[in-house]
């Protein structure tokens, strides 16, 4: 990774409290109560390659959804002042870094493909996971084994969309050995490469699949449950938190309790589900 990858040897500890403390920074600036500088350690680890020559987007992969018109992200493009193309080359370049990474090393020893992310470079709304799985690992892929597959009926039956009008994408691109829980250290490395793509894409919305994606998003360390139920704020996108869909192939039970999460955010976007239009 180039010399600004983050730093390898920083206690996790550490790590966790300066990126705390950063997201309270944000959020008191966010609310107008503070002025600052970007800090320096949320820095994209790449810089932005320089501008394309400008043209019409002609490419809407939200065409084919029954929430489409509801989807539709103008406002963001402008504010961006990014087109699809282009997010879709920096998304590119960001990948081929990815691919290349070497910071932690018993990922790098044990994986198959890096595995960056999928979907519509302009969405409104990013799943966001926390680590590959052996199917993603084989495929390079998200979210594609038996937990992706429940994944596609939440987005399908359960919101109305597909695969492409939506982005996924997980905090460490590696998959851990064993299926374990990514190491805040891990984390921590990762994390320039997932700000990254959220400053590309601009989403109005992220939806955190399970503790790991939310505390490590969120810079807090409490339980997912106590995630759930509200909005919250990170860098001015409003994110929900909900279980895992792997919690859910255990834990069946939970699905209700899902489905009353993917409401309230659908709430919030102003979809509708697909039985009620
Ligand atoms: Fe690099 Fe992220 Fe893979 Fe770690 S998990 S080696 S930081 S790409």
């Amino acid at each position: 990774m180039s010399s600004s990858s983050p730093p390898r040897d920083e206690p996790a500890d550490d790590a966790w409290l300066r990126l705390a403390l950063i997201q309270q920074l944000e959020s008191l600036q966010a609310a107008g109560v503070l002025e600052m500088a970007p800090p320096t350690a949320r820095q994209p680890t790449s810089a932005p390659p320089p501008a394309l020559p400008g043209g019409p987007d002609t490419e809407n992969p939200m065409k084919s959804s029954t929430n489409s018109q509801s989807l539709s992200n103008d406002s963001m493009t402008a504010q961006t002042d990014m087109g699809l193309d282009e997010r879709r080359r920096q998304l590119n370049v960001l990948q081929h870094e990815v691919s290349s990474c070497t910071c932690c090393d018993e990922l790098v020893d044990n994986r198959t493909k890096t595995v960056f992310g999928v979907g519509n470079p302009q969405a409104r709304l990013v799943f966001f996971g926390e680590a590959p799985g052996a199917d993603e690992d084989q495929q390079g892929e998200p979210f594609v084994g038996r937990a992706g597959k429940l994944l596609n009926d939440i987005i399908s039956q359960g919101m109305g969309l597909t695969r492409n009008d939506v982005y996924i994408m997980n905090v460490v691109k590696c998959r851990p050995p064993g299926n374990r829980n990514p190491t805040s250290a891990e984390a921590v490395n990762c994390r320039p490469f997932f700000e990254r793509q959220f400053e590309i894409i601009r989403p109005e919305f992220i939806c955190c699949l399970g503790a790991v994606a939310a505390t490590t998003l969120l810079a807090v360390n409490v339980s997912i449950g106590s995630l759930r139920g509200c909005l919250h704020n990170y860098r001015g996108i409003r994110v929900l938190a909900t279980y895992h869909p792997a919690y859910l192939l255990r834990n069946p039970a939970a699905k209700k309790e899902v489905w009353k999460d993917i409401q309230l955010l659908m709430a919030e976007m102003g979809l509708t589900a697909p039985g009620e239009k």
